[in-house]
């Protein structure tokens, strides 16, 4: 079936077209690791991860590269101010290799939590740097970069298609950019490649070049990343729709400037997640809400938020209220009842709600389509153990853990005393949650009781030892 998807170099749906048969390359922009990723961010990953299982549905194998931004990203994103890491190492007292390795830890976390794909790849700037040294030289080489006392600077007047991802007049592109001024740069839109590590202070994370000590600019890692990690595959590259003017603006320039071919075909653009009626959610506002502090700590189910994210298009804005929130729980906990409630058997996909489900995915991902496909599911004159069948093979793409809630069924519980299966039902509530240390918990208190326990693909079974 044909696949659809908005392109933001077209502002067009396209035909999806990969450029090796059946396989796909897929670059999605990674966090900053100077603070957890807010709710916000999390949209973008999970409107992400929609992509990544709609296309492997459709039956593509895919390579995911995600980088992981641990030095270059600067407080002012114009290439002024200090570096986000070692401005938060500071501040912690900590080295910056540990903000970044604590940060990237509590991410790959909340991805978990959200049962979002992690990428086939993962790759730190830091990792990179002679990868990012060599693409500054041939941009050197051929003409693109200049000096300036601060660092090497891309001249973005010398590659004419500059605004082909922003589709705004250069002027306009350059009136924006004027905000941090930089008398040294030739042109406002003109960005850092390498920036020197400033006189007399000292950075941590530093490396020689050709041009003098210091540390790549931030756009540079994932260009470079791109061509080394995707090399001919240059699919399909993501990230929020604040990186369209800049960050991704920047990526393209240099990367065609560097080789002369196209940089990846697909570029695609999530809105955003916005509080207090329409204000965007931002790592350095106040209205900063993490995956722990709006959910976890308060025992929803982090479930509920993919739930939320489902229900609304990845291009259009979402709002966050904890009202909101707390309706998607519910949402969600009526969905797990009426799974529940249907047999225990496994029967068989029905073949026309799927292909309905399918070309809503291929839709440019309708997932709020593709849920009220499902819903429809419930009331069609079917088997019990088709519907059970359908949904399931829904849920590859939802990922709500709806096979969690049959495995639940599956355990032979009435044979059980009254305290144990209310302590198995708790258990198999928190290990949808993901709160292990609670499930670990209530598995000592069953063990406890003389009942061994075992998580087995059946889901959790007990017997009397
Ligand atoms: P950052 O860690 O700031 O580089 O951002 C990580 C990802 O989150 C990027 O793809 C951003 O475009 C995206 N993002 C930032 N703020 C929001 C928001 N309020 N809603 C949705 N996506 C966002
Ligand atoms: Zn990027």
């Amino acid at each position: 079936m044909d696949f659809y998807l908005y392109n933001t170099l077209s502002l067009k749906k396209e035909k999806f077209v990969s450029i090796l048969s059946g396989k796909v390359g897929l670059y999605t922009c990674g966090p900053t690791v100077y603070n957890f990723a807010h709710l916000g961010n999390l949209r973008t990953y999970l409107f992400e991860d929609f992509l990544l299982r709609s296309l492997s549905y459709n039956g593509y194998k895919i390579k995911r590269v995600m980088n992981i931004t641990d030095v270059g990203h600067l407080s002012g994103d114009m290439d002024m101010g200090e570096d986000k890491v070692e401005q938060r190492a500071t501040r912690e007292g900590r080295s910056a290799w540990e903000i970044a390795a604590y940060y990237t830890d509590a991410f790959k976390e909340d991805l978990d939590f959200l049962n979002i794909i992690a990428p086939d790849i993962w790759c730190r700037a830091t990792d990179n740097i002679p990868e990012q040294i060599a693409l500054v030289k041939i941009l050197e080489e051929k003409g693109f970069s200049y000096r300036t006392s601060d660092g090497i600077y891309f001249d973005t007047t010398k590659f004419p298609s500059y605004n082909c991802l922003s589709h705004l007049p250069l002027d306009d592109l350059r009136e924006g950019a004027r905000v941090e001024k930089n008398p040294e740069k030739k042109n406002p839109t003109d960005f850092a490649l390498w920036k020197f590590s400033p006189a007399g202070a000292n950075r941590q994370m530093e490396w020689d070049s050709p041009w003098g000590v210091g540390f790549p600019g931030w756009h540079l890692e994932c260009s470079a990343m791109s061509l080394k990690y995707l090399g001919d595959e240059q699919d399909i590259h993501c990230g929020g729709i604040d990186h369209i003017n800049v960050h991704h603006t920047n990526e393209i320039a240099q990367s065609e400037a560097a080789t002369g071919q196209k940089f990846f075909n697909y570029w695609l653009h999530g809105a955003f997640l916005n509080i207090s009626g329409g204000k965007k959610m931002a790592k350095s506002d106040d209205n900063f809400l993490t995956l722990d502090k709006a959910l976890r700590s308060k025992k929803i189910n982090p479930l509920a938020y993919r739930f939320a994210a489902l229900q609304v298009h990845y291009r259009k804005p979402m709002e966050y209220s904890e009202e909101n929130l707390r309706q998607a729980e519910q949402g969600l906990n009526s969905l797990y009842s009426q799974v529940a409630s249907l047999g225990g058997e496994i029967g068989e996909v029905n073949i026309d709600i799927r292909e309905e489900f399918n070309a809503a995915i291929n839709d440019d991902l309708n997932m709020p389509q593709a849920l009220a496909i499902m819903f429809k599911v419930f009331k069609l004159d079917i088997d019990e153990a088709d519907k059970v069948a359908t949904i399931l093979d829904f849920d590859r793409v939802f990922a709500l853990s709806l096979a969690g809630v049959k495995q639940k069924e599956a355990t032979e519980e009435s044979e059980l005393p009254e305290d144990i299966r209310a302590l198995l039902a708790e258990r198999a509530q928190a290990r949808l949650n993901k709160d292990w240390p609670e499930s670990d918990r209530l598995r000592g208190i069953i063990n406890n009781s003389g009942y061994a326990l075992e998580d087995g693909p059946d889901g959790q079974k007990v017997k009397l030892v």
